[in-house]
This record gives structure tokens, C-alpha cells and sequence, in this order.
């Protein structure tokens, strides 16, 4: 892409409205636009890295076995008076009324929905186990949307719904998300710690909520501070989904993890020097209910000796849009974004220093065509603005990799290679640099 041609409204100061480091990043990136309270449009660029990051959740759900549908945003309030959930959700609920008057609302979750879907297509205990997942747009009508996308009104949320025969079977759909979910954070190079968690208005026994440690986080969260130093992916990236989980879930849930509803001081097995207390950004949350809505909705199966058996239900959720702001909160230093590689936008910054020169311009082309021709996705800084601005403008942006051209470097046969996240530079020989990229692009992605 040529950034003379690409919509990347940048801004130079600092929004007044932001208040934490990623919704001033996204606004000034030009990744995002309020458009009311809690409610945004994503630009070009925010857009590329929020595909990328359903991408992954994308991909690690399928690789669970789950399987992927789309549910609508609008729901008829009808299924949420079967289940009892009308009433109960209150304000944050937004309720629409339709032409016929119809009472409807804009899905904050789909437990009521799936459970629909499902009763009426699952008959036997031979259909199971099931796990549903889509990718969807919510509503809540939160009191304070703030923090840009990390707290929004409407958001971007994976949900996905496991239906078992049996307890042993739903804690088998429950443990399978346990080690999804740590995949799906680790290959955005995140630490999401798995902490015991409160059920909230979903109900339930059994739920984890996935925390990353950052100081803006809302949630106030407590561990175990063995976890800080802890690479939980490596082990779990061994595992067959097929396999019995349960060990590596007593393993990982034995270390301690709370958040402040679940956390007691005077329970708690941990000595006080050994105790983390800290700020919590909640990128995921699972649970496993039971039959909490299977019964009131009448979701049945006919099991093996004919007698109808409730379905056993867990649900779990991975905010979509949040998690791009808290890659920000995590990834970032004065001069803007460094995104990691997995999630980048762009995988290299192409900047032409001199595009009035024609022997650059022409090197610059040529090099952005062959970058292309080698499926390097890359940005191209063509524009006739000063140097200063251009190293802002893609430092700001926080692509992994930046090559700078200039008159100098060319009359030598190199270019400039920047690393935004070490600041490291290099000189390599120009005609180095395509393969050099072709090669990490492939393992990046
Ligand atoms: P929170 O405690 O942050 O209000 P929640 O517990 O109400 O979230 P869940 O129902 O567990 O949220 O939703 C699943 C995931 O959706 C959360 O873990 C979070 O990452 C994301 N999420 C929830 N509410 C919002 C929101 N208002 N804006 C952006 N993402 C959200
Ligand atoms: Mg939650």
C-alpha cells in the first residue's frame, strides 16, 4: 500500500478525550473514530489488526474442534423471558421495539439464542458434544464506556457454546477453551493469566477469567508470583485436544490466581511476599453452567436408555476489539505503537527519504513491487514530506520493520534496516532485502 493513497488520518497531538496510552495510540494511528459514546469506526488500518486478531481466535477455536456460525446482533426478547433473563439484564440491555411492535434488543451475549438454535435440532445423545462459536458484534449500554475499544458500548466479541451429555463431558469442552484460549493470547504474544472468577449474571460453578497484567487494567486481580516468570504456552502448546486436559488444568489452576471477587485475604494460601497484587485487563472469560439454561428453555436429548437428559452448557468469551487496545497497553513506548509481528498491520515500513530523486523513487518502486511480487505486506512512505515526519509517522504506526532508502545508501547498494521494537539498525545490501522479508513474513503469519 501506498501511504500517498492509503487513509491514515494521523494526528500530532494528543486527543484531550483519551486517557490511557492505547486510546490515545489508536486515535492518533488513525485506527479508530468515535462516533458516540463507546461506539467506533474503525479506519483502515485498525481494521487490518482487528482481523488479525479474529484471525487467530479464529484459527485456534477450529483447531479445538469448535465449529464457526454467525448469529445476529438482533434478538427477540421472547427467548430471554423463556430463560429469565429479561428482566435480570436491566439497563445494560438495549431494547428496541420493532414496526409491529415487536419487543427486540441488540445482543449483549447468546446464550438464549444458541440454546434455541440447538434445542431444536439436537435430539440424541449421539449428536453430542457440540461447541458453537461466532464472531459477532455485542451491545451493552455501559454507565461508562471509557478507554476507547477496551470498554466500548458496542464491541467485537468471539462467544462460543459447549453442549455435553454429561458434567465429565462439559468439564472436557471447559478444559479444551482453558488451553485455547492460553494459545490464542500466546500467539499474540500475550501473558493472559487464567484466575478464578466470579460466574456474574451468566451463573454457574466453574469459571476463568483471562487477565493480562497492565497498570491501566479495570479489574484488580491477585497471583501467584511464580506466574510472572512462568511460560504456560510451551506446555501447552504439546497438548492433544483429544487427551485427558484435566491435569494440565489442576497443574496451571493450582498456582494461585484470583480476581477481587474471588480473592480472600484470609483464605488465601499464599505468603504475603509471595502475593501479587495488580491492575488486570480481562481479554477472556469462561464458564461452565450446567443446565442453568437448558432446563428453563427445555433443551433436552434423548440419552442412550430413552430418557430425556438436560444438555450441559458452558460458554466462553474473548474480547475481540478489546484485545487490540490491550496489545497497545502491552506493546508501546514514547514514540508510538511496536506491534507484534502476528497482529501488525503491515509487516515492514517502506520509506523513500528523497521521493523528488528520481534514481530513489525508481529504487523505491522497484523495491516495494518486488516486496509485493514476494508477499511481504508492506507500507510504503512515498509521500514528499520531511524526514523527521516520515520517521514519526511509522514509528507512531509501529510496524515491526522499517527500511529506509535514501541517496546516500543507494549510490552504496544498501538500505537502512530499523527494528522499531530494539530501535536497532542495520545497513543490508539492497538487493538482500526481499528474500530477507519473504522469509519472516511466512513465519509470522
Ligand atoms: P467486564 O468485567 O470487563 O465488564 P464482562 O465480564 O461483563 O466484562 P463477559 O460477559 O465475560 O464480559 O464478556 C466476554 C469478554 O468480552 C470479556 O472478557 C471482555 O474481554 C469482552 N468485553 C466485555 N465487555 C466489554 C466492553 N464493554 N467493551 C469491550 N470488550 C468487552
Ligand atoms: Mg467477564
Amino acid at each position: 500500500m501506498r501511504l500517498s493513497q492509503y487513509f491514515l488520518p494521523l494526528l500530532r497531538e494528543n486527543p484531550a478525550e483519551a486517557q490511557i496510552v492505547s486510546h490515545r495510540l489508536m486515535l492518533r494511528a488513525g485506527m479508530i473514530r468515535q462516533s458516540s459514546a463507546g461506539i467506533y469506526s474503525w479506519l483502515p488500518l485498525g481494521l487490518r489488526v482487528l482481523k488479525r486478531v479474529e484471525q487467530i481466535v479464529r484459527e485456534e477455536q477450529d483447531r479445538s474442534g469448535a465449529q464457526e456460525i454467525l448469529m445476529p446482533t438482533i434478538q427477540p426478547a421472547e427467548l430471554w423471558r423463556e430463560s429469565g433473563r429479561y428482566e435480570d439484564y436491566g439497563k445494560e440491555m438495549l431494547r428496541i421495539t420493532d414496526r409491529h411492535d415487536r419487543e427486540m434488543l441488540y445482543g449483549p451475549t447468546n446464550e438464549e439464542l444458541i440454546t434455541a438454535i440447538v434445542r431444536d435440532a439436537i435430539k440424541s445423545y449421539r449428536d453430542l458434544p457440540k461447541n458453537l462459536y461466532h464472531i459477532q458484534w455485542k451491545f451493552r449500554d455501559e454507565v461508562r464506556p471509557r478507554f476507547g475499544v477496551m470498554r466500548g458500548r458496542e464491541f467485537l466479541m468471539k462467544d462460543n457454546y459447549s453442549f455435553d451429555l454429561d458434567p465429565q463431558g462439559a468439564k472436557h469442552s471447559y478444559n479444551k477453551m482453558f488451553v485455547a484460549y492460553l494459545r490464542t493470547f500466546a500467539r499474540m504474544g500475550l501473558k493472559a493469566i487464567p484466575m478464578r472468577a466470579d460466574t456474574g449474571p451468566i451463573g454457574g460453578d466453574l469459571s476463568h477469567e483471562f487477565q493480562i497484567l497492565a497498570e491501566t487494567g479495570e479489574s484488580e486481580v491477585f497471583c501467584d508470583r511464580l506466574w510472572l516468570a512462568t511460560d504456560i504456552l510451551a506446555e501447552a502448546e504439546e497438548l492433544n485436544y483429544d487427551s485427558d486436559l484435566e491435569p494440565f488444568f489442576r497443574h496451571w489452576t493450582s498456582l494461585y490466581a484470583a480476581t477481587d471477587e474471588m480473592h480472600r485475604p484470609e483464605t488465601c494460601p499464599l505468603p504475603p511476599d509471595q502475593l501479587v497484587s495488580a491492575r488486570g485487563i480481562e481479554v477472556g472469560h469462561i464458564f461452565y453452567f450446567g443446565t442453568k439454561y437448558s432446563v428453563p428453555m427445555g433443551a433436552v436429548v434423548a440419552g442412550a436408555g430413552g430418557e430425556e437428559v438436560p444438555l450441559e452448557m458452558g460458554s466462553y468469551g474473548i474480547g475481540v476489539s478489546r484485545l487490540v487496545g490491550a496489545l497497545i497497553e502491552a506493546n508501546h513506548d514514547d514514540a508510538g505503537i511496536i506491534w507484534p509481528e502476528t497482529v501488525a498491520p503491515f509487516r515492514l515500513g517502506l520509506i523513500n527519504l528523497r521521493p523528488s530523486d528520481k534514481a530513489c523513487r525508481n529504487a523505491a518502486d522497484e523495491l516495494y513491487a518486488k516486496l509485493r511480487g514476494a508477499g511481504v505486506e508492506v507500507l510504503y512512505d512515498d509521500r514528499e514530506e520531511s524526514p523527521g515526519a516520515k520517521f514519526a509517522a511509522m514509528d507512531l504506526i509501529g510496524l515491526p520493520d522499517q527500511l529506509i532508502l535514501g541517496p546516500r545508501g543507494l549510490a552504496a547498494g544498501t538500505i537502512e534496516w530499523k527494528r522499531r521494537r530494539t530501535g536497532a539498525r542495520h545497513e543490508l545490501p539492497l538487493e538482500t532485502a526481499v528474500a530477507k522479508f519473504a522469509a519472516t513474513q511466512r513465519e509470522a503469519r
